[in-house]
């Protein structure tokens, strides 16, 4: 809370409410750095203040206070001003120190970290992340409201599975078995038959006991949609989004990607293609153990991350290991996975939009078409070919802030073992 009675000026009045990062007492003089909305705020208690220097020598670091006094404008501040003040309420005294530094230090286990992560959430490192999170969502929504997509929010309680398999929570229902929502693929599908453009940002559950550091049971996807569109193209929508949010996040997440002391990388020219078929020549090259049609595992996806280095796109992977609604092509599908070294940020292809071939393709991956009748009925309606991808914002943070941990990238993270805070 910041509250500048007659604006910023030397001499002003102001009030402030924030909470104490660090404390230094310098002989007769004492520097108080406060947070206020998320960033520094000095507050200098000068010696002919005796009653102030010994209430701020009682303060620990995290309380919450109000500080009343005035501005002095200053270039050696944070903000190019500090206050001096006339009066310092402790509105919520810190009772506990935390076991880590809000200015970096040695970091205690993320485990101890997320059992106080709003707490944790004060260390300058961890704010920044959670500030160019908010960049990169409100760049991807900026670059797609441009290009005339329209943001769309689907049921995250469905009744069977989107993809098949067993990676489903299920839930009660009132007196029925439902799940929580893997994707909102099928219904980003439907939507493209009134709107042809459309996104959604919001949750996917994957039921999958994964213990790695790039999975959670809980992540957020950026899904996008258009109708009359290939694979091809929609990779070059990604492709232009990922350089437009990089960008944007460069120019305007400077300070806290300083903060994080990490420089962003923004490919410079088109993003490299390959296909399948050569991603398997390369590993076969280096003598990695795989023949065509597997998948590319942790072992494989490192040895072809270090060799293609930077973001590149996977195309064009075998029919059988992509889901029932991508196009076949032959063997093969049109499909990609977007690349960053070993991690994969965004899966995509071309659908199938003509009901029987659909119906053929859910039966070959032993799935029953009649648990999809609700999906399959609008496609008597003249549903238009289109294309589509899932981006996993999670990772693709992982890349942003240069963390090997996506737990470091999400707010509350949810895996196996982890269900609080
Ligand atoms: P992976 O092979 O890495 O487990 P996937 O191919 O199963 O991922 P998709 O179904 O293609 O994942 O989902 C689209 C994107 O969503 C992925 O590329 C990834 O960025 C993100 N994603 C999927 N599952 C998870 C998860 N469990 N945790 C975090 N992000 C995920
Ligand atoms: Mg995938």
């Amino acid at each position: 809370m910041l509250k500048l009675k007659e604006g910023l000026k030397e001499g002003g009045r102001v009030v402030a409410g924030g909470w104490l990062a660090s404390k230094r007492v310098q002989g007769d003089i004492a520097f108080l750095v406060l947070f206020e909305s998320g960033k520094e705020l000095q507050v200098t208690i000068k010696g002919d203040n005796k009653r102030l220097l010994e209430k701020a020598e009682k303060i620990r670091e995290h309380s919450s206070l109000i500080v009343e006094g005035t501005i002095h404008l200053t270039e050696k501040a944070p903000r190019g001003y500090e206050i001096y003040p006339t009066k310092i309420r402790i509105v919520s005294p810190a009772k506990k120190i935390p076991p880590f530094h809000v200015y970096g230090g040695n970091l205690p286990s993320i485990d101890k970290r997320l059992d106080i992560r709003a707490v944790d959430l004060r260390r300058v490192k961890a704010m920044a992340i959670f500030k160019l999170r908010h960049l990169l969502l409100k760049s991807c929504r900026e670059f797609l409201s441009k290009r005339g997509f329209i943001e769309v929010q689907t049921s995250k309680i469905i009744s069977s599975a989107t993809e098949g398999g067993a990676a489903l929570f299920p839930i009660m229902y009132y007196d029925k078995e439902a799940f929580l929502a893997q994707s909102p693929q099928l219904y980003k599908e439907q939507l493209i038959m009134a709107f042809e453009k459309v996104f959604e940002i919001g949750p996917i559950f994957r039921a999958e006991p994964f213990r790695t550091l790039r999975h959670l049971s809980e992540a957020f996807s950026l899904d996008v949609e258009q109708a009359f569109v290939d694979y091809r193209e929609i990779m070059d929508l990604l492709e232009e989004l990922v350089k437009y949010v990089l960008t944007e996040i460069a120019n305007e997440g400077k300070e806290e990607l300083k903060d994080l002391r990490y420089e962003l990388e923004i490919p410079e020219g088109p993003i490299p293609r390959i296909t399948y078929d050569q991603a398997i020549e390369i590993l076969q090259g280096k003598g990695i153990e795989v023949n065509w049609g597997d998948d590319l595992g942790t072992k494989e996806l490192e040895v072809l991350g270090s060799e293609m280095n930077g973001y590149y796109f996977i195309t064009d992977w075998p029919l059988s290991l992509k889901p029932f609604y991508i196009m076949p092509k032959g063997r093969l599908s049109e499909s990609f996975d977007l690349m960053y070294k070993d991690l994969e940020l965004s899966s995509g292809g071309t659908r199938i939009h003509r009901k029987s071939l659909l119906v053929k393709r859910l039966k070959e991956q032993g799935l029953k078409p009649k648990g999809f009748d609700y999906h399959l009925r609008v496609f008597d309606y003249g549903m238009p070919p289109h294309a589509g991808f899932g981006l996993g914002i999670d990772r693709f943070m992982m890349v942003i802030t240069g963390v090997n941990n996506i737990r470091e990238v999400v707010l509350y993270p949810r895996d196996v073992r982890r269900l609080i805070p």
